[in-house]
């Protein structure tokens, strides 16, 4: 890092992030051209639609879409590409909402798609003032469950990319978007942390959904990219339920500079950077007793692999969780992406490195596991308390 670490002053850990883009740990490492599109445009006055027109002409530019917008997040582009697929240009109507009455007010999604993401993705639909209709079960959908959802209440479909959704069993988005489109069904996609600014559309998406703050390293923003008149019937809910959403010039033109930042990007660089921090890592662990460690592709197929560390307890001293909330609790604190840990394994994600990270990583990961090994005992903490544990620091916060 060049500027001075302001953590310390501010009484806060100085965290180190390899669980990947969390919103709960400050997304990414924001571009420095990002930085400095921000820092200029703050102290200056602008036509917002005018910077929004210009963030259209680079959204659609990188996205291959007829139009696009910055919004304040990915969550909120799904709610304003609701409203305006529920609205049209109806500007009585967009002051109407959430109340939908008299509109097309149904969502239709696969249950398998149903996920959480720091909040439920229903939820994003429900502040349109619209209702999810949920197709098919967890695992499976098929085209007639889909079909036979659709009906003249319909305004929208949601359509999610991510590791969150279950990975088999669902209809492919190619299909999906036949199907509603047949029935003049616009099909509105979540990629939100998906690198491929193209694909979606591509395979029939009429919007799609991106964050500024993950993978492209903007600010804290969503990119809305699609057909002109979409991408305007959802741009005209900030004088509506977007109003609460809003996005300040310098997450557009941030936003803007991120996406203009990715299309020069040495992207293969970054990716041998990663792959050093992978080889690394797999040399100060393969020899360790009680852990196992391989190399894993996104499961999504972002151009991004990550290491699984498997912890087997009798050999290691210490379960996967104990072991990831000793490297949380430590010095420097070291947050690892444990969301299936309870299968005794949880993953390095080298994409949020800065320089030399990812040798303090490999350090403390070979200190904790030396400490259990010395225990006597094996560490293994309830599950359920751990699971609980957020629930129970939000019921004392700001304490
Ligand atoms: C992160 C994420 C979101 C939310 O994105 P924000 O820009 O943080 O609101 C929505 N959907 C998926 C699949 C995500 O991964």
């Amino acid at each position: 890092m060049t500027a001075p670490d302001i953590r310390p002053s501010l009484g806060l850990r100085p965290v180190i992030n390899v669980s990947g883009t969390m919103t709960a740990l400050g997304a990414s490492i924001v571009v420095p051209e990002a930085v400095a599109a921000m820092t200029a445009i703050l102290p200056q006055f602008v036509e917002i639609d005018d910077l929004q027109r210009k963030a259209s002409a680079v959204i659609a530019r990188l996205c291959g879409s007829e139009a696009g917008f910055v919004t304040a997040s990915c969550s909120a582009g799904i709610t304003l590409a609701i409203a305006g697929a529920m609205t049209g240009d109806d500007l009585y109507a967009v002051e109407q909402l959430p109340d939908a009455s008299g509109l097309q007010d149904e969502v239709v999604i696969m249950m398998g798609h149903m996920v959480g993401y720091g909040a439920p993705v229903e939820q994003a639909i429900r502040l349109a003032g619209a209702t999810p209709i949920v197709v098919g079960q967890p695992t499976s959908a098929r085209a007639y469950q889909l079909a036979g959802a659709i009906s003249e209440h319909t305004a929208a479909a949601l359509y999610v990319v991510s590791h969150h959704t279950v990975q088999y069993g669902l209809l492919p988005l190619d299909e999906f978007a036949a199907i509603c489109h047949e029935r003049g069904v616009p099909v509105i996609v979540d990629a939100a942390s998906e690198y491929d600014l193209r694909g979606f559309l591509e395979a029939g998406a009429d919007i799609v959904l991106y964050s500024s703050h993950k993978f492209l390293g903007g600010p804290t923003g969503g990119i809305v990219a699609g057909r002109k008149a979409l991408v305007r019937a959802a741009f005209i809910q900030n004088g509506g339920i977007g109003r609460g959403m809003k996005v300040g010039k310098e997450s557009v033109l941030g936003t803007m500079a991120a996406l203009e930042a990715w299309e020069k990007r040495d992207h293969a660089g970054i990716r041998a950077r990663e792959q050093r921090a992978l080889d690394l890592w797999l040399s100060r662990f393969t020899e360790r007793p009680g852990v196992t460690a391989v190399i894993e592709p996104d499961p999504t197929n972002n151009p991004l692999d990550r290491m699984k560390l498997s912890v087997d307890p009798e050999q290691a001293h210490i379960t996967a969780w104990d072991l990831a909330d000793a490297l949380a609790r430590g010095t420097p604190p070291v947050i690892v992406r444990d969301h299936e840990v309870e299968h005794g394994h949880f993953f390095l994600d080298p994409c949020n490195l800065h320089p030399d990270e990812e040798e303090i990583v490999a350090a403390r990961i070979v200190t904790e596991l030396e400490t259990a090994r010395r225990s006597n005992t094996i560490i293994a903490s309830p599950l359920i308390e751990r699971r609980n544990r957020r629930a129970a620091s939000l019921a004392k916060w700001p304490d």
